[in-house]
């Protein structure tokens, strides 16, 4: 157990040095040292608690990630940093929303990298709990329920998945005490739920979505990319391809988005797809023919032994196309 008081330095301070706002004669370490400071480590409820207490503002931003963090997250918070005056950011692998044959016991551990990320960032403050901190009696008898939302796509391979998620999302809400939360369009279904969970029960939190964050060659960042070796990789290219073509295929249709999709899919037999679908992007279900306006055209599939998921918002009909460029870091 670490103990109750929180560690690191507070950022716009300098380790063992204070000085008052105004002071001019402050000691050379104060003016030499320009490197961004260390955010507070939080590992306990207490420590949090002393650490947010200490914030100067109520503007908070939270910034929930699973740690292995990569320019994906980094952008997360670029974008939380850039409108709230602090940021908080929480590393938890959250056992409540792995299955049991899912990948919780090898998901990647990287909490130094991390750490240095968001330094480099101006986080305040990395809250990285244990699953005893966050679940103090074990697994909880009461959770959030996702409802039929969380069901579909993803809820029909991952059961229980959404429902554990938003319960510790809104464990972290509360812990947190932030007034806003950013969250990544690469899950986009985790995103919708998160927006509904706020909005159905009243969680005074702001919901921001960030554009998916890419690779040069169009793979949507991920922290499970690490499993894929290199010809895995290679495979793993046909998912945004997909997209890639069917948003190229939105003047046309639904059927036609669908179809372009489904061509590249087919000429990758390695790649083992879960589900491809053009939903409505508040009740996931599949645009009919007649269809125009916004869409969500999402895939999931296996590759080698990563499962991956992607997806991109679409315009479809007259002038249509992706409504997400495929930005790169
Ligand atoms: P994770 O650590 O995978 O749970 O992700 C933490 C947050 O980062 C979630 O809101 C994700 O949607 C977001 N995220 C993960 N990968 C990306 C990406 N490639 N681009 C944008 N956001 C991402």
């Amino acid at each position: 157990m670490t103990d109750t008081t929180a560690t690191g330095t507070t950022p716009g301070t300098t380790t063992g040095t204070t000085t008052g706002a105004g002071d001019h004669t402050a000691d050379a370490a104060v003016i030499t040292d320009m490197r961004p400071a260390s955010p507070v480590v939080a590992r306990t409820r207490d420590e949090l608690s002393e650490a947010r207490s200490a914030l100067d503002d109520d503007d908070v931003a939270v910034v929930m990630t699973m740690g292995a963090l990569h320019e994906g997250h980094a952008t997360l918070i670029h974008q939380a940093r850039k409108t709230h005056r602090h940021v908080v950011v929480t590393i938890f692998l959250n056992p409540l929303q792995f299955g049991p044959k899912e990948d919780l016991s090898r998901y990647p551990r990287t909490f130094d990298a991390d750490l240095e990320i968001c330094t480099a960032a101006g986080v305040d403050v990395v809250f990285a709990p244990t699953p005893d901190v966050i679940y103090p009696d074990g697994d909880p008898g009461v959770r959030v329920s996702a409802g039929p939302l969380g069901d579909v796509l993803e809820g029909q391979s991952r059961p229980g998945h959404f429902d554990g998620m938003l319960t510790v999302v809104g464990k972290l809400m509360h812990l947190t005490r932030c007034s806003a939360a950013y969250f990544g369009q690469k899950d986009a279904q985790q995103l919708l739920l998160i927006r509904r969970m706020c909005r159905d029960l009243d969680f005074p939190v702001r919901v921001v979505a960030v554009p998916t964050v890419r690779e040069p060659d169009g793979l949507a960042m991920s922290s499970r990319n690490t499993y894929l070796t290199d010809s895995d990789r290679e495979t793993a290219l046909c998912l945004s391809a997909a997209l890639r073509a069917g948003a190229d295929a939105a003047p046309e249709g639904p059927s036609a988005v669908r179809r372009a999709a489904r061509a590249v899919l087919v000429r990758e037999p390695l790649a083992l797809v879960d589900y491809l679908v053009l939903v409505h992007p508040d009740t996931l279900e599949d645009v009919p023919e007649w269809y125009r306006g916004e869409a969500l055209l999402a895939v999931a599939g296996r590759v080698g032994t990563t499962r991956l998921i992607d997806n991109l918002p679409v315009l479809v009909g007259p002038g249509g196309g992706a409504l997400e460029t495929f930005s790169q870091p």
